[in-house]
């Protein structure tokens, strides 16, 4: 394999014309994107992505979940291919990056090769999966999902939206349910670039965020049982506030969360209080209790010390408690080996970098289950995202596919 120079970089004016072509499509109302998923505006944004795809020399595929894969065939085509990309669907109020960095940067990969002659040894396939956001059809990174195993496809294609229409009836409407079988095909590694969605890159000052681990997740749900009284008359030994209950309890979840700082956290997110009247004492509380950290052990102590300090609280106060675990998943520790080849690739570009957990979830999360994956990610200003006003930097996109190219290119193989 001949060495990478430093000096192998992607094109950023068109990488930055390609994402404002898309963005034309399913224009949002503040100046961002509405292209949800299965919708005739994500199936525009397909065509558009195939097209240049095409025009780049790529073969396309299709799976059952409309996963769509373009490949640039490597000098030994039986060697497994190099797998990048994320999802051009948005939110409703969407970005016009969340995602589409990570699908047109590998396209702009592609083209830069394309462009140099360069060949690589292992076909290098960029992907667009389906539904990542999960806002018309839950759950989020449904058909990576699908794809590494963790749902069958047919409990995919009986999700419903608000509309009650099913999203496999509306992937085979808009024309993208193909053929192929879901999570057939093999990696021989995943990258995927992303903005960061938050704000720690910018404030530090880096270029490029490199991601070592996805923050796991617990959702406790809690029940207080006190009782409903005269805000005014109930005298205060008498009173069983199940507000007040929850109160403390949170307190208590601050705490345990900041045990283990830095990178632990915990809020309730959900509250209700019955019966939520201005001079009623809350007699019952529900909310549930949000901790998340990249260790597995952490979660799990976190989670038992809450219903140890929870009930500590209840009895205390005389009431009575109830905790329910109501969603989570495990945390993600991505392969050694392509987390390195990010690395490498930023020191060798000399881009300013720093590891990252990334808080959000990603259908590099999943695909990580099934082949070894890493991702790279870039600042956004202010770490807003899931909003129309979502912005980078065209330098900061083309840094980060930059990363992107030079991390495919070192796992693909240069020919010489
Ligand atoms: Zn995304």
């Amino acid at each position: 394999m001949s060495a990478i120079g430093e000096n192998l970089k992607i094109n950023g004016e068109r990488l930055w014309d390609s994402l404002m072509e898309m963005a034309k499509i399913g224009p949002g109302v503040a100046g961002g994107n509405n292209r949800q998923t299965v919708t005739d505006e994500d199936s525009e944004g397909r065509h558009l992505f195939e097209s240049w795809c095409k025009a780049a020399g790529c073969t396309m595929g299709l799976d059952q979940m409309g996963n769509m894969f373009a490949r640039r065939e490597g000098a030994d085509p039986d060697a497994l291919p190099v797998y990048v990309g994320s999802h051009l669907d948005t939110q409703p109020t969407g970005g016009k990056y969340d995602g589409v960095l990570g699908v047109l940067g590998g396209l702009e990969i592609l083209r830069t090769l394309n462009d140099l002659d360069i060949r690589t040894k292992h076909p290098i396939v960029v992907t667009n999966f389906t539904n990542e956001e999960g806002t018309r059809y839950a759950p989020a990174m449904l058909s990576s999902g699908v794809f590494a195993g963790l749902h069958t496809q047919d409990w995919a294609y009986d999700r419903v939206d608000a509309d009650g229409k099913k999203f496999g009836d509306e992937l085979k409407r808009i024309g993208w349910r193909g053929d192929e079988e879901t999570g057939a095909r093999k990696m021989h590694a995943f990258f995927e670039l992303h903005i960061e969605q938050g704000p720690i890159l910018e404030a530090e000052g880096k270029e490029i965020g490199v991601v070592t681990h996805g923050q796991g997740l617990s959702w406790t749900q809690i029940t207080v049982h006190g009782k409903d009284s005269h805000t005014g008359s109930t005298p205060m030994p008498m009173r069983k506030n199940a507000g007040l209950a929850m109160a403390r309890i949170l307190a208590k979840v601050e705490d345990i969360a900041l045990s283990h700082a830095p990178h632990a956290v915990g809020a309730a997110g959900h509250i209700d209080v019955y019966p939520n009247s201005r001079n009623v004492i809350p007699g019952k509380a529900v909310f549930t209790v949000d901790f998340r950290s990249p260790e597995l052990a952490v979660i799990e102590d976190m989670e038992a010390r809450l219903r140890v300090e929870g009930q500590a609280i209840a009895d205390q106060m005389g009431m009575e408690i109830e905790f329910e675990k109501v969603g989570g998943f495990d945390p993600v520790t991505f392969d050694e080996n392509c987390v390195a080849a990010v690395r490498n690739a930023a020191e060798r570009l000399g881009y300013s970098h720093m590891n990252l957990i990334s808080g959000a979830g990603h259908d590099a999360c999943w695909i990580n289950r099934v082949a070894p994956t890493a991702m790279v990610m870039c600042p956004c200003v202010d770490g807003l995202s899931h909003n129309e006003a979502e912005e980078i930097s065209p330098e900061w996109a083309a840094a980060g596919t930059d990363v992107l190219l030079h991390a495919v290119v070192e796992t693909a193989e240069i020919v010489a």
